[in-house]
């Protein structure tokens, strides 16, 4: 790379923890479906700020929402009401059909309410006795790095070393019905089942059709919640609104983030009805910048744009036409390509000598940035306002590094 790129990566090797590992890509400017490095080359951006940016980058109407509201009051706090609140929360809600929706920052976040939500609703409403409520997880899932995010988790990278984890939290096999209803059967102290309606980090797995809504009629059954983190998978990633609308569920919970921003500051939102909100009474649950002002200009404006643009629709017109795309390169490192929408993988030969990380250092000589999940996972994940005319040139790009291997 030119020195400058080295003296940036440098930096941060002295001076930040070491806790990620980047492509050795620096970047600093980025328009819609591109970003430009240090040295000003051209990439696709198809990691999307991990499905953050499905609005683009620097999107003109979300960034005129963020600067208006920046320019005339940025935070309270939640001590005052501010006038910006109220609206987002009426649009968010309305939009969704929920009653109400609880505002916070990071997807993280909105996981951690939605369990406090969860057993606060299980004790006050379900009547289980103090303390004995349990949350139900996927075998893969990821819903974020806290102690209880990791304590769910079955990701050695994620959880190991990081005792002593969270108690009242068990895990079953993704895509399983039966493991679900037998878990029900068992136990009744199960207040609700947190899941990703595809597995994102888990390498884009897909479940059966009516996965979903088989989960929430167990889940009713026994009078347990259905917890849909559609942090990655919601806001027209998939090719609707949201990934549940695919199995006609709408979940108990909802916790949306990411995207809610396109990709500009951390927004995030847990949406529920009255039933289940008002059991976090008032005092009982807060963040210094949750609802804020600017995020919930940006959080409408985001929205609106999805709305606009027609993003569910490209994502879900496209999607199909990527994938064959990427089938028909015929290349034998290539064993799946899996997804929906513009949320998808590319599964490399678990046999084969090269990695995905390979891969992806070579997609992005060639101009194309993303990342992979595990060794032998490459996730494509665009922004969703790509043409058909660049998603057609990307694709040039993945052809000619699948042919060079
Ligand atoms: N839930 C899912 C499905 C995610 O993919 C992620 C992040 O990748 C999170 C939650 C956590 O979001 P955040 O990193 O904003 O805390």
């Amino acid at each position: 790379h030119s020195r400058g790129t080295k003296l940036f990566i440098d930096k941060e090797e002295k001076y930040g923890a070491h806790n990620y590992h980047p492509l050795p890509v620096v970047l600093n400017r980025g328009e819609g479906v591109f970003m430009w490095d240090v040295d000003g080359k051209r990439y696709f951006d198809f990691l999307s700020g991990y499905s953050a940016v499905n609005q683009g980058h620097c999107h003109p109407k979300i960034l005129e929402a963020m600067f208006s509201q920046a320019k005339k009051l940025t935070l309270t706090s939640r001590a005052f009401f501010n006038d910006a609140l109220g609206e987002y929360e009426e649009y968010i809600t309305k939009l969704f059909g929920y009653d109400k929706v609880l505002p916070m920052n990071t997807g993280v976040e909105g996981g951690e309410t939605a369990i406090k939500l969860a057993r606060r609703w299980g004790y006050d409403v379900k009547g289980v006795a103090k303390y004995d409520a349990k949350i139900l997880f996927a075998r893969n899932n990821f819903w974020g790095r806290t102690t209880s995010a990791v304590s769910s988790s079955t990701d050695p990278e994620s959880y190991e070393g990081f005792g002593p984890f969270m108690p009242g939290f068990e895990v079953i096999p993704y895509d399983d019905v039966g493991a679900l209803q037998q878990k029900l059967e068992e136990d009744p102290n199960i207040v609700a089942f947190m899941v990703e309606p595809i597995q994102g980090e888990a390498g884009v797995v897909v479940p059966q059709d009516g996965y979903l809504k088989r989960c929430q009629e167990l889940l009713h059954k026994h009078n347990a919640l259905l917890i849909a983190d559609e942090v990655q998978t919601g806001l027209c990633r998939t090719g609707k609104m949201l990934c549940s609308e695919w199995d006609g569920v709408k979940p108990d919970i909802t916790i949306l983030g990411k995207a809610l921003s396109g990709g500009t500051m951390p927004v995030s939102a847990v949406l529920a009805d009255n039933e289940i909100m008002l059991t976090i009474g008032r005092g009982q649950h807060g963040s210094t910048y949750g609802g804020n002002p600017v995020a919930a200009r940006v959080a409408i404006a985001s929205l609106q744009v999805l709305i606009d643009e027609k993003c569910a629709e490209n994502a879900q017109r496209l999607g199909p036409i990527f994938r064959q795309h990427i089938m028909d390169i015929g290349s034998p490192l290539i064993q799946q390509v899996r997804g929906r929408g513009l949320l998808n993988a590319i599964v490399i030969n678990p046999d084969a000598k090269v990695e995905a990380m390979d891969i992806c250092l070579k997609l992005a000589q060639e101009g194309l940035l993303t990342k992979p999940t595990h060794r032998n996972i490459i996730r494509l994940a665009p922004p969703l306002i790509i043409s058909e005319q660049q998603l057609d040139e990307a694709v040039g790009i993945i052809k000619k590094v699948f042919a060079s291997l």
